[in-house]
């Protein structure tokens, strides 16, 4: 039978307990077992999809097609747990099932009530994840201990222990030991309130991580223990990181907290093996090489609204021994000064995907700056478009080409809408979602970057290349180097006389790891690597 780990937080907010999380998840895989992620989220939202990326950050998107919180992100990037829509649930998911099943007259004229209905719905979602094939199940509550949005879910967690026993779940609570500075001192009193709040509602803590930008000397450690009630070795210090969120699992190890959970939990766990992600942080710690990345989007200023795209150049980077610099670019200001002074001395450029007309003239500017300078380019979702468009504008002569995303009465609709998206009327889910199958085609910059020809990544778009302008885009150099298997839509374009220019109409960031870098982020920085040091771009053959 799987065991149970509940994570929660406390004091404040964005502490990181999705990377906590992560890490434990990561920790507990390389001592051999199976572990599954899974996040709630107590706003009310069905889920992130129609979110502002300035209220949410990314929308982070698994295999099975769900718009799902960022912090699966983290989970997919730190461990190889499988991820789904079962992964991920909000409050408004939680009760649109329950309002559904109260309108098709599942509770036989019963009142329908937080306890036990709300509550019984969020155990069957923590259930569902213990498939045979799972050892342990991480359950991260999102919010703060104390919100009132958070009361179902914490209920919940309280209740699952009785159900499944005790000696099966155990509960860690993330919170913050801040110093301060007038008094010279760490504090403890926040953490002892928000375990006191945790306590009230019948939940006592079996580990307290405490976040820190110090060290958490012992009699801290040892007050807060008593206070809490916990053992003072469950009591880890987890302190800030300077150079890498990939530390983070290397700190919980120092502090013993694998140890901790693998005895609490009474788990068959073989020793730790952690070599190759110690070896990664030393690439981390000592690039031979600096590169110089431009992004340029609508969200820049929100630093998680390209959360995987960042990421996966920081992925790449590591491979290629080097520090990437991420220089975020605001693409209306592009689109109002020009290209030159943002894209002066970058070493390449990346275009993320994006939803609506605003910026997108400073995105084709900066696409044809890279275009024209043999600037590496790589293009993701939006990105692809726009290096469509501007391919068409510029290169075919067809001044007004756009998308009908952009301008619905277009002359050459180079990018339209299929026609199974024309009849959507409800947004949520209805986008073109999830994971596809896409055929390369062989030579091409891409096939060269996977190493094979036949490839699958998530997608989450509505609009697509029109087949109609394919002939004239390959006949101008646009390479179409990787479509759907039935060679019906355009998956993935490239410059055939550039150095490197390749557009993906999927998301690519999705399915990187620190230890394995995605093959295109990979390319791509080999390329903007090879530009800054002025080589002719090789870029190694994968597998
Ligand atoms: N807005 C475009 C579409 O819906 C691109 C979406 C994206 O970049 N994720 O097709």
């Amino acid at each position: 039978m799987a065991k149970f780990i509940f994570v929660t937080g406390g004091v404040v907010s964005s502490l990181g307990k999705g990377l906590t999380c992560a890490s434990i998840g990561m920790l507990l895989e390389r001592r051999g077992l199976r572990v599954r992620l899974q996040k709630f989220d107590p706003y009310l939202n069905v889920d992130p999809g129609t979110m502002s990326p300035y209220q949410h950050g990314e929308v982070y998107v698994t295999d099975d097609g769900a718009e799902t919180d960022l912090d699966l992100g983290h989970y997919e990037r730190f461990t190889n747990a499988i991820l789904t829509r079962d992964c991920n649930y909000t409050t408004g998911k939680i009760y649109l099932s329950v309002i559904e099943k109260e309108r098709r007259g599942e509770y036989r004229g019963r009142t329908v009530q937080v306890i036990p209905h709300v509550t019984d719905e969020i155990k069957a979602a923590i259930r569902k994840m213990a498939t045979p094939e799972t050892d342990v199940v991480i359950t991260e509550i999102g919010g703060t201990v104390g919100d009132i949005e958070g009361m179902p879910f914490l209920e919940a967690i309280r209740q699952f222990a009785l159900d499944v026993g005790k000696q099966n779940c155990i509960y860690i609570h993330l919170t913050l030991v801040p110093y301060l500075k007038a008094a010279g001192e760490l504090k403890t009193k926040p953490t002892q309130h928000s375990v006191g709040e945790l306590r009230k509602i019948g939940i006592q803590p079996d580990v307290l991580i405490c976040r820190t930008d110090r060290e958490l000397p012992r009699e801290e450690a040892e007050k807060i223990a008593l206070f809490c009630n916990v053992e003072p070795r469950a009591v880890i210090e987890e302190r800030d990181k300077e150079l890498s969120i990939y530390e983070v699992p290397l700190s919980l190890v120092e502090n013993k907290l694998d140890e901790l959970i693998v005895e609490k939990l009474h788990l068959p766990a073989r020793p730790l093996q952690i070599d190759d992600w110690k070896e990664m942080l030393q690439r981390v710690r000592e690039p031979k090489h600096e590169v110089t990345i431009a992004v340029v989007g609508k969200y820049v200023r929100h630093h998680d609204a390209y959360k995987s795209v960042y990421e996966s150049l920081t992925h790449a980077g590591i491979f290629n021994h080097a520090k990437v610099q991420i220089r975020r670019i605001e693409s209306e200001l592009v689109e109002v000064q020009g290209p030159e002074r943002f894209l002066e001395g970058v070493n390449g450029l990346l275009v993320p995907g994006g939803f609506d007309k605003r910026g997108i003239n400073g995105k084709l500017a900066a696409i044809r700056f890279a275009r024209e300078k043999r600037l590496p380019f790589f293009g993701i979702c939006l990105g692809l478009q726009c290096a469509v468009i501007e391919f068409a504008r510029n290169v075919l002569h067809l001044p007004e080409a756009n998308s009908t995303e952009f301008n619905r009465h277009t002359p050459d609709p180079v990018v339209c809408l299929l026609d199974e998206q024309r009849q959507v009327t409800q947004l949520g889910g209805t986008m073109r979602l999830g994971k596809y199958v896409c055929h390369l085609v062989a030579g091409s910059k891409a096939a060269q970057a996977y190493g094979r020809l036949v490839i699958e990544e998530r997608h989450r778009h509505r609009y697509e290349v029109n087949n109609a302008y394919r002939p004239l885009l390959e006949q101008h150099g646009l390479r179409i180097s990787g479509t759907t298997p039935d060679g019906g839509l355009v998956e993935v374009i490239e410059l055939v006389d550039h150095p490197w220019f390749v557009a993906v109409q999927s998301h690519p960031e999705f399915k990187s790891k620190p230890t394995q870098p995605h093959p295109l982020f990979r390319d791509f920085v080999t390329a903007a690597l090879a530009q800054r040091l002025n080589r002719p771009c090789e870029v190694q053959l994968a597998g």
